[in-house]
């Protein structure tokens, strides 16, 4: 039996655990203060990944928001492109008649804003008045903490006035307030709520608002490929000190009178640490590694609200290799993303599908995001078209029993998804396919190891964010769970928390959220 000692261990080297291992060494010396982060994969990076394919190369994600100010921290250069010209397009589906009306979304705030005013002169007055309420509570996040002390209240009370008054709401119900005339503002606005899986009428209103202004800050993804991001991150930790286990299984995370005290890992070794931060599944980490039997000893309300929880749902994304004879960059698909859809009320009837574990195929009602990544990392002509939500139980079951089945079963849906986006968007598409590989909600709960396949761990409706979201403190003394992240770079500020957390506050004060001191 193995009796090292470490201060941490991280499970998980997603960016959630690269970067809280990463944060650890900047403010300890790895040696006297030993961090290790164990990985079930051969490679690290988790959800952020690329891979070729016959000669074609993909990403797993596909854009990310400006993350220079944590990548200067963490001493790390990754060349980013950034889309300067659109960060996406909505493309809005009229079925009955066969054309999708398409309104572009500038990568720069105020460009979008006076677009957006181009395309609807009776609301100009509403718009102004959402952008400026939008921007101002997003600059309200500075001044939030994760564990506000009793002195740090009130400050919060009057610094955060637009945050308190919309943390319970949902992002329709924040939208409504601002009385737009036009109903199709309602349905571009919309494009930012279903990033996180959900629709406006259940994601939570903070998250959409200030993912929005966010990603309006700029937009970008790496030149060479997602993969620099874990790549990167690793090597800067090894230079720094850290220790990392790939292909290595974690179990079971130790506890001894209700406090973390290592893990157990799948070929019997135990490993012991002062501190545990576990960045698996959220269900994954408290049922299976943990045992809910533990965690309802060290408090039962964190138990209760932990089995309630509802992940996120889980997603279809179909790779498409080209001929290199279409002109995508042509056809304006040089921007983050281009979500073609008939709109909120499919997004939403979609939900309910998911909710009782089924997707219907229908030409009333879809819902999809195309990408291009080729246009700025180069390489040979791709597309990427990835659906959500799309619930996850049939498809593990299915090719758990019948793989034939499965497969035809992605065929199917591959087919139909590319004849809405060659209906809508690129005309003679098919003509050009040489190449097409499915990712299911079975790949994604084999790869993550999510129990439900979820992509974005817990899902982000207001009764479970802001001050309602499960603590990354958890009950079990010295274990931590920084998820919810819903991102990469929400991902980043997770690790970075976590450790300020365990610290005492030593990486940003308390901060929720990550400011380079200029
Ligand atoms: C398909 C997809 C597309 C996305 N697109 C975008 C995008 O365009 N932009 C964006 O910003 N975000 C995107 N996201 C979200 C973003 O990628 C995630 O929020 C973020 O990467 C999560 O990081 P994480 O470290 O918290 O979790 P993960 O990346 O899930 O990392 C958890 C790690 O734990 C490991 N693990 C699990 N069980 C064990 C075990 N028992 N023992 C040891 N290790 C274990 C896993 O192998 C994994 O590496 C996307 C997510 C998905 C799934």
């Amino acid at each position: 039996m193995e009796q090292e000692k470490y201060k941490l261990i991280i499970i998980g080297s997603g960016i959630t655990g690269l970067s809280t291992g990463l944060a650890w060494t900047k403010i300890y010396n790895a040696v006297e203060n030993p961090v290790l982060i164990i990985e079930k994969q051969t490679v690290p990076g988790g959800c952020v990944s690329t891979f070729a394919r016959e000669g074609y190369r993909f990403d797993t994600v596909q854009i990310i928001p400006d993350v220079s100010d944590i990548l200067e921290f963490y001493n790390i250069d990754i060349e980013l492109v950034k889309f300067d010209n659109f960060y996406a397009r909505l493309f809005l589906a009229d079925p009955k008649n066969k054309i999708a009306r398409i309104f572009p979304i500038h990568s720069e705030l105020e460009k979008f804003k006076d677009n957006l005013i181009g395309f609807f002169p009776d609301d100009r007055v509403q718009i102004n008045r959402f952008f400026n309420y939008c921007s101002k509570m997003h600059a309200e996040l500075q001044y939030l903490k994760t564990e506000p002390r009793l002195y740090e209240f009130p400050g919060i009370l009057f610094r955060c006035p637009k945050i308190l008054a919309n943390s319970g709401k949902t992002y329709k119900e924040f939208l409504s307030g601002f009385n737009f005339r036009n109903p199709e503002i309602y349905e571009i606005l919309d494009t930012f709520s279903t990033f996180s899986g959900l629709s406006g009428n259940r994601c939570a209103a903070l998250l959409t608002a200030c993912a929005m202004i966010t990603t309006l800050n700029g937009s970008y993804r790496t030149r060479k490929g997602f993969i620099e991001f874990p790549v990167q991150l690793k090597k800067k930790f090894e230079e720094n000190g850290g220790q990392i286990m790939l292909n290595t299984i974690v179990e079971k995370i130790l506890t001894d009178e209700g406090k973390a005290k290592g893990v157990r890992l799948a070929d019997g070794r135990e490993l012991y640490a002062e501190n545990v931060v576990s960045t698996t599944d959220t269900k994954l980490t408290f049922g299976k590694l943990l045992g809910y039997d533990v965690l309802e000893k060290a408090d039962s309300g964190y138990e209760k609200k932990v089995r309630e929880l509802r992940m996120s749902p889980s997603a279809i994304t179909i790779h498409v290799g080209l001929d290199d004879k279409i002109d995508l960059r042509g056809m304006g698909f040089d921007c983050g993303y281009n979500v073609l859809t008939t709109g909120r009320k499919t997004h939403e009837k979609l939900f309910d599908d998911w909710s009782k574990g089924n997707f219907i195929l229908s030409d009333e009602d879809f819902h999809c995001g195309v990408i291009a990544p080729c246009l700025k990392t180069g390489g040979k002509p791709n597309l990427i078209i990835r659906v959500v939500p799309v619930a996850a139980n049939n498809w593990i079951k299915l090719r758990k029993t019948d793989i034939d089945a499965y497969n035809k079963e992605k065929q199917k849906f591959a087919d139909f998804y590319i004849s809405k986006v060659e209906e809508y968007m690129i005309s003679n598409l098919r003509k050009h396919i040489t190449f097409i590989d499915v990712a299911s909600p079975a790949t994604y709960e084999r790869y993550l190891g999510t129990p439900t396949g979820s992509n974005y761990d817990m899902l982000p409706v207001p009764n479970n964010f802001g001050r309602k979201r499960l603590k990354t403190r958890t009950p079990v003394k010295n274990l931590y769970h920084p998820k919810f992240s819903h991102g990469i770079w929400p991902s980043m500020q997770a690790g970075l928390q976590v450790v300020d957390m365990i610290s005492g506050r030593k990486i940003m004060n308390g901060n929720a959220s990550f400011k380079k001191r200029r």
